[in-house]
């Protein structure tokens, strides 16, 4: 028996935040926050379905939704029972559609469309099992969650073995930091002052209301005008204080050189990362940001598939630069952003996940890895 998939529902949602330029960045500067939304419908006797979701910043939303619809057929028929009783297996059959996947390989529209069904059958499971998400995955045993994970890419980097021994490493203090997370929240941090198109005035007001809702810290979308980016900067800096953290993100915007160059510009707001500053393919390049500036350099909302990391894997640090994601591309839901929307992201889930169960504290990812030393803008 089980509870049977008996068909998904696909929705083209759009909202227009380009009108009030909320979500704003320097590659995309007049976003419309969209989804390409899905419900897996079922027969449970409750009508329990599945929700799921991808991000889109608007024209083109519906690539996604056809996408989804030519998709559905993996999923459309089965048991969820079926599904989560090899996950591996699940994820394989919707990235390794014979004919489909000519159209990524694991990347782009079809990728978009895959990590919609994948959030789906994650929340109909969750459901199913009476837990929020990240309690499900919490209460994985290690072996079982490894075996969620697509190793055909990474075991060279990264063994199922040693992802094992990874999260049962952290096994003993997991309780307690369950508690914990449970008592004191969990750290995550907001963009919602820092949208490329605000103007002065906002990004202080909105600075100081997501203080005053408790967040130490906070994102600056950069890339523009290297003289606004500074000014905008020291803007945020002033208004946040010291101690508190500032990130910046420039969305794919910069060359190599010119992040170099211009995240020295941006040295003495001290950034406590740059998101995105090259290209999301330029394993090398990110490499290379990384080593000679004084913040972290990262990807932010591109997820790198797991053959693309090839070129940097085996050199030191490449791993670290992926900033861990790598090992969650394959078969554990994302949702790609809440944005200025207040959608409730499936990143929260993942967040306290790999916050309880990999890195064994909660502030994964709001905590960057060591800097170099800050190095001062140039002269002239
Ligand atoms: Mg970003």
């Amino acid at each position: 028996m089980g509870t049977k998939i008996l068909r998904a529902v696909a929705r083209d949602i759009r909202f227009p935040t380009s009108r009030s330029l909320d979500g704003s960045d320097a590659m995309n500067p007049d976003p419309d926050y969209s989804a390409a939304y899905v419900v897996l419908e079922t027969d449970h006797p409750d009508g329990l379905a599945g929700h799921g979701l991808t991000f889109t910043v608007g024209r083109g939303n519906e690539l996604c939704v056809a996408a989804v619809e030519l998709l559905a057929p993996h999923i459309v028929g089965r048991t969820l029972e079926d599904l989560t009783h090899d996950l591996r297996g699940f994820w394989r059959s919707l990235v390794a559609d014979t004919q489909l996947r000519w159209l990524g390989p694991e990347k782009g529209v079809v990728h978009l469309a895959t990590a919609a069904l994948v959030n789906a059958v994650w929340d109909l499971y969750a459901k199913l099992e009476k837990k929020p998400l990240w309690k499900l995955l919490a209460d994985m045993s290690p072996e079982q969650l490894v075996a969620c994970i697509d190793f055909r890419y990474i075991e060279d980097a990264l063994t199922p073995q040693e992802a094992t021994h990874l999260l049962r490493r952290q096994l003993p203090g997991r309780a307690k930091r369950e508690q914990e997370m449970l008592r004191d929240g969990f750290p995550a941090y907001t963009t919602s002052a820092g949208w490329i198109g605000y103007s002065d005035e906002k990004i202080t007001k909105l600075a100081h209301e997501a203080m005053a809702e408790g967040f130490t810290q906070l994102k600056l979308k950069v890339g523009g005008d290297p003289a606004s980016d500074l000014r905008r900067a020291r803007i945020l800096r002033e208004a946040i204080g010291p101690d508190r953290q500032l990130m910046v993100d420039a969305n794919q915007v910069w060359g190599v050189d010119e992040a170099i160059e211009a995240m020295r510009a941006l040295a003495e707001v001290n950034p406590w990362w740059i998101e995105e500053p090259t290209s999301p393919d330029d394993v090398l390049g990110h490499l290379r940001i990384r080593e000679v500036q004084a913040a972290a350099a990262g990807w932010g909302d591109r997820l790198l598939p797991g053959g693309q990391l090839s070129p940097g894997r085996r050199q030191r640090g490449a791993r670290r630069a992926a900033d861990g994601r790598e090992v969650w591309r394959a078969g554990v839901p994302a949702c790609r952003r809440g944005g200025p929307l207040r959608v409730r992201p499936a990143p929260g889930d993942l967040r306290l996940h790999r916050g309880q169960r990999v890195a064994g504290e909660p502030d994964l990812r709001v905590r960057r890895p060591p800097a170099r030393a800050l190095r001062p803008p140039r002269e002239g």
